[in-house]
């Protein structure tokens, strides 16, 4: 058992005493973002990248407003009824108080599912060390060549190193995830990106995500609609388990 800034009380109620965490909000109820679980999602306020496609930019350059303690009241009211807890953003392991917030959530019998893009490998490390993840969804966002441009940062080790924990550990499933816009990247950065997954032997989904332009929700970069669809009869893989969305 770690040493957690999250006590519990002598009622054994969790007690969130010194977390801090910029919560933005929460869905209460979602089928579709836990694989096999009825869940709700946590969104973190904050990010360490700057993709032109994100459509939650309030997010990204937010202040959170949520209160732990709330989110744990909610979670203590919906014990029995929900099955998991989707942590998501902004980028949730920006926070050092994250493993904390994890455990108490834990102990009330949730499953975790983490989103994340991968640039704090220490964080994911830790936290799979202490088995605090039920699911990982990691995003891969280009390849090396392409990375700053669609990240607006050049962190591509950081990213590999978070990769490569999580293809060298079988207790934990995860999906990899790429969003694709084809201004950002194109056929041949998908197919590098695929074959870097082979290569490492990944044996999870890995979800091809379309963007889609909305004009009521301006994006980061406030991206235009892509100019043509990516050509998917291009894309060639035998080995990998590839799951289309929006396409
Ligand atoms: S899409 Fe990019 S900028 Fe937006 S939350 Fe995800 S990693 Fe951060």
């Amino acid at each position: 058992m770690r040493n957690s800034n999250l006590s519990v009380n002598k009622s054994e109620q969790p007690v969130a005493r010194q977390a801090v965490l910029p919560i933005y909000s929460v869905t209460p109820f979602t089928m579709l973002d836990f694989p096999g679980k009825t869940a709700c999602i946590v969104w973190f306020t904050g990010c360490n990248m700057r993709c032109p496609y994100c459509h939650n930019p309030q997010i990204v350059k937010g202040k959170g407003r949520g209160d732990v303690m709330q989110v744990i009241t909610f979670l203590e009211k919906r014990q029995g009824l929900l099955d998991g807890v989707v942590l998501s953003g902004g980028e949730a392991t920006s926070y050092a108080t994250l493993p904390d917030f994890i455990e108490t959530i834990k102990s009330l019998g949730y499953a975790i599912k983490l989103d994340t893009n991968g640039l704090r490998p220490d964080t994911l490390d830790e936290l799979l060390r202490e088995k605090l993840l039920d699911y990982v969804a990691l995003d891969y966002k280009a390849p090396p060549e392409k990375f700053k441009r669609v990240t607006g940062t050049d962190k591509f080790k950081d990213f590999e190193k978070t990769l490569n924990l999580l293809c060298t550990q079988t207790l934990v499933p995860f999906e990899v995830r790429t969003t694709v816009h084809t201004d950002l990247i194109n056929e041949t950065d998908v197919q590098t990106i695929i074959n870097d997954l082979v290569a490492r032997e990944f044996k999870g989904t890995y979800a091809l995500q379309n963007f889609r332009h909305d004009n009521n929700r301006p994006t980061l970069g406030l991206l235009k609609p892509q100019k043509r669809p990516l050509d998917l009869s291009n894309i060639k893989t035998k080995y990998l388990n590839i799951e289309l969305r929006n396409f």
